[in-house]
C-alpha cells in the first residue's frame, strides 16, 4: 500500500478536519522519523492510520473492547480514549495491515505506555505538535522535539495530564504510569 492508497482508505473514515490533522501528523512524524532514525515508511503507515477508529459509534468501539479483551478499565474512562486500542485491532481487521509495531503505534497513541518505542513515541509526539495544533503550550513541545524526543514526549504527557487536572477529568491510569516512567 503507497501514500496515496492509504489516505484514500483512511479519508472515507474521516471528516474534512481529521482528515487535515492526519496528514499534519504524516508530515510531522515522517520528520520526526528523518531526525531519529526510525523507519520512515513505519511512521508515515501508523501517523495515516492513528486515529482510523476516531469517529466509530461509541457502542462499536465498547463491543469490541469487550470482545477482544482489550482492558477492561478503557470502558471505565472516557470514551474519547478507546479510538486508539480499537483502531488498532479494525486497521489489522478491515485495512489488513499486520505490522506490530505500526499497529501499537496506533493502540499506545492516546495514552502511552512505560517503555515507549521509537515508532510510538514519534507517533504520539506527531499528534500532539502537528501543524494544526494550538494548545496552549505546543510551541514549547515543537522547539523540544527538535532536540530530544523524550523531553518532548514529556511535555506532551504533562501538558496533557495538567489540562484534565484544569478541566476535573479524570486521568486514565496508563497516562500517568507513562508520565512516571519518564520522569523516573
Ligand atoms: P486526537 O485523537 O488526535 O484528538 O488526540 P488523542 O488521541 O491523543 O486524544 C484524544 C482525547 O483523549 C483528547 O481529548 C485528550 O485530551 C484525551 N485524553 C488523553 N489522555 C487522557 C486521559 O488520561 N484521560 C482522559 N479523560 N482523556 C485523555
Ligand atoms: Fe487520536
Ligand atoms: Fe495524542
Ligand atoms: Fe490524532
Amino acid at each position: 500500500m503507497n501514500r496515496k492508497e492509504a489516505l484514500e482508505i483512511v479519508k472515507e473514515q474521516l471528516n474534512e478536519a481529521r482528515y487535515t490533522h492526519t496528514v499534519g501528523v504524516m508530515e510531522t512524524a515522517i520528520k520526526l522519523a528523518e531526525k531519529y532514525g526510525e523507519d520512515v515508511k513505519k511512521a508515515e503507515l501508523a501517523a495515516i492510520f492513528h486515529d482510523y477508529a476516531k469517529f466509530r459509534p461509541k457502542d462499536e468501539m465498547k463491543e469490541i473492547i469487550i470482545e477482544q479483551n482489550m482492558s477492561k478499565d478503557l470502558l471505565e474512562h472516557h470514551h474519547s480514549l478507546w479510538h486508539a486500542p480499537v483502531g488498532a485491532y479494525l486497521v489489522q481487521k478491515e485495512v489488513g495491515i499486520e505490522d506490530e509495531a505500526v499497529l501499537r503505534a496506533i493502540e499506545y497513541h492516546t495514552y502511552g505506555r512505560p517503555n515507549m518505542t521509537m515508532l510510538e513515541k514519534i507517533v504520539y509526539v506527531a499528534d500532539y505538535i502537528e501543524p494544526g495544533r494550538s494548545f496552549p503550550g505546543v510551541e514549547e513541545v515543537r522547539q523540544s522535539a527538535e532536540n530530544s524526543l523524550d523531553e518532548a514526549l514529556f511535555l506532551c504527557l504533562r501538558n496533557t495530564i495538567v489540562f484534565l487536572i484544569g478541566r476535573k477529568q479524570p486521568i486514565y491510569p496508563m497516562t500517568i504510569n507513562t508520565y512516571n516512567s519518564l520522569v523516573q
